[in-house]
């Protein structure tokens, strides 16, 4: 499913089979997730995608061939293929242990081809191994939703009353291990959606409900929702020496407010990718808790649909193309 220009549909297309190039593998995709990033490259709101473009950034699939000079991983392996797709080792952001930061990283399914597709390539340093138990379609998610928001998370310290912002893909899965972790979670929706604020419910938050009624004061919380306006209302809704972590690559803009909002070491911050120490360290909390995903599943060349539905705000849990079976 082939993105030619932002703001028109995918477009389903026969292309060449990737070859795999040196240090890299061919993956053949099995399932692969729909991210609200892959929204923001469809929709125009990130800046010079790849073009044509395959999106898709939580790959799970199978190692079908091995280029010249890869040696971790050999044909039949199940891999993931998160977002961060290739830094370059060198500029001080990849070596002071902050490779989310590399100022060459490219991205997978942004720079790079992704996993709308039957067959993809990748460096074999950036696949993650993937707990053998889980099935493709559980792990999807994960791969992006799960370890940037476990990202999220780690900025909240060990704050107690932890708010989530937009029950999305990302927040289900961290509901989960935020109470797993003792942490009293407080799921911000938009008023009134009690289909959204029950799901929450089911996850372990203790609260849910509209932002103007919440019924304590964070510590912390995490904004997943594109909305900036949920800024101010997070900092105002935090006592003071809360932190708000904005967890998405792209929001709308944020409205100004008073100082007072920020005053009483109050942070706000963003989180930036991944690291692969960040998508080890998930992928194997994860089974442990165990995160349980609610999956919609669409065949491959639905990807337009899927895209549509995660849009529309509708979609419960998180989106999974299902490319082979
Ligand atoms: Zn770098
Ligand atoms: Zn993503």
């Amino acid at each position: 499913m082939v993105l030619e220009r932002p703001r028109t549909p995918l477009v389903a297309a026969e292309v060449p089979d990737p070859e795999p190039g040196p240090g890299q593998v061919a993956v053949r995709v099995r399932a692969c997730g729909v991210c609200r990033t892959d929204l923001h490259v469809v929709d125009g709101e990130l800046a010079d995608p790849k073009l044509p473009l395959i999106c898709g950034q939580q790959v799970v699939g199978v190692v079908a061939a091995v280029g010249e000079g890869a040696e971790r991983l050999r044909v039949g392996d199940r891999v993931g293929i998160p977002w961060l797709g290739w830094t370059c080792g060198e500029c001080r952001y990849c070596r002071s242990g902050r490779e989310n930061l590399c100022v060459r990283a490219r991205f997978t399914g942004y720079q790079l081809d992704g996993g709308y597709a039957e067959l993809t390539v990748a460096d074999e340093r950036f696949c993650l191994p993937l707990p053998a138990g889980a099935t493709d379609l559980e792990l999807a998610p994960l791969l992006c939703a799960g370890l940037i928001g476990y990202r999220a998370l780690r900025m909240c310290g060990d704050a107690q009353r932890l708010g989530l912002y937009g029950f999305g893909a990302s927040a289900h899965i961290i509901c989960q291990v935020a109470a797993d972790q003792g942490r009293r979670v407080f799921a911000v929706t938009r008023a009134g959606d009690e289909a959204k604020q029950r799901f929450a419910r089911g996850l372990g938050a203790e609260w849910a409900g509209g932002p103007d009624e919440l019924p304590e004061q964070l510590e912390a919380a995490i904004i997943f929702a594109p909305a900036g306006e949920l800024v101010p209302a997070a900092l105002r809704a935090c006592a003071p020496g809360g932190v708000v972590v904005c967890a998405g690559i792209h929001m709308s803009d944020i409205p100004s407010f008073p100082y007072l909002d920020l005053w009483g070491e109050r942070q706000l911050r963003s989180v930036a990718n991944l690291t692969r120490r960040d998508g080890q360290e998930f992928l194997e909390l994860a089974p442990r808790i165990p995160v349980r995903t609610e999956v919609t599943e669409y065949p491959l060349t639905d990807a337009n649909r899927a895209l549509d539905e995660l849009r529309s705000g509708r979609l419960i849990g998180s989106a999974v193309l299902i490319v082979a079976e």
